[in-house]
């Protein structure tokens, strides 16, 4: 859905109901009024935004898929996503048989092909400057793409609450694996890997369904919302939980809450600041502004 007044892709509102898609098209048309109107409240609320991030003093951000839906990545897990279609493969049944990790590994590179060449996009790219500039000391994410740290934000700077999908580690000893190796010998052989340390399982570093939640990554996040003073949710519809809490969290103490999600969120009445845009297009003054990309060209 394009906005109607500048082009732009970012005004989710006017995409939200089915039965608003239809008007526009038919008799009962939006009135161009109203258009204006939600235009106007969204640019309102991306300047207000930044205005909280110009007051602010330490910003955590909290992405979802939504951040990298613009880069190209699928969001995986979203209803209806072709990607849900076959059942998850639980964490018991990868280390209990052979065929189960056959079967992740076919997906995992099935999925792999589908967002491997996907770089940072704008919202990234902003996060990152937030951090560069040391307003945010962090970013904690649910996802695991790595794009945040191929936006330039150090890997201690990324708090990755469900893993990491661009490279595999050893389930008994830790060791790291290139998916880039790991890949041609299981097609050739069609045997799932194991640790060359130490012969035990190798799993994609995702946190798989039914595998505990990593510790010390929830730990962090929890202390990073309980000391920041603007918490900030990009692109998740806040329903997988634990993570979810963490605003709650944030809020609770003290910090400023806004939340920019094309959709709306259940977190949504106890945010300082709603915006239902595009990531990058609410984020893009922070690109190019003091510590983005264009000051350091
Ligand atoms: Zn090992």
């Amino acid at each position: 859905m394009v906005c109607l007044l500048c082009g732009g892709a970012g005004l989710a509102s006017i995409a939200l109901e089915p039965s608003q898609r239809l008007a526009i098209s038919g008799e009962a048309a939006i009135s161009s009024d109203r258009v204006k109107r939600m235009h106007d409240e969204t640019e309102d609320a991306i300047a207000e935004l930044h205005a909280m991030l110009d007051r602010a003093d330490r910003i955590v951000s909290f992405t979802g898929a939504g951040i990298s839906t613009e880069s190209g990545v699928p969001d995986f897990r979203s209803p209806g996503s072709p990607w849900m279609v076959n059942k998850p493969i639980p964490f018991e049944a990868f280390v209990q048989s052979r065929e189960a990790r056959i079967e992740a590994w076919r997906r995992k590179f099935a999925m792999d092909d589908h967002y491997r060449d996907a770089q940072p996009n704008i919202g990234h790219i902003a996060l990152a400057a937030l951090v560069a500039d040391g307003r945010s000391p962090a970013i904690v994410t649910q996802n695991i793409d790595g794009l945040h740290q191929a936006s330039g934000v150090a890997g201690e700077k990324v708090v990755e609450l469900h893993g990491n999908g661009t490279y595999a580690t050893c389930l008994d000893c830790g060791w790291r694996h290139e998916l880039a190796a790991i890949r041609p010998v299981f097609e050739a052989t069609g045997e799932p890997p194991v640790c060359l340390m130490c012969a035990g399982l190798v799993k994609s570093a995702t946190i798989s369904f039914g595998q505990a939640m990593p510790q010390e990554q929830m730990m962090r996040a929890q202390a990073l919302a309980l000391e920041c003073d603007l918490f900030l949710v990009v692109g998740s519809s806040l329903v997988v939980f634990p993570a979810a809490t963490l605003p709650v969290i944030a809020k609770r103490q003290g910090a400023r809450l806004v939340i920019l999600n094309r959709e709306p969120t259940e977190l949504d009445p106890i945010a300082d600041l709603v915006i239902r845009a595009d990531s990058g297009r609410a984020l893009a003054p922070l690109a190019s502004g003091p510590g983005g990309p264009a000051r350091q060209g």
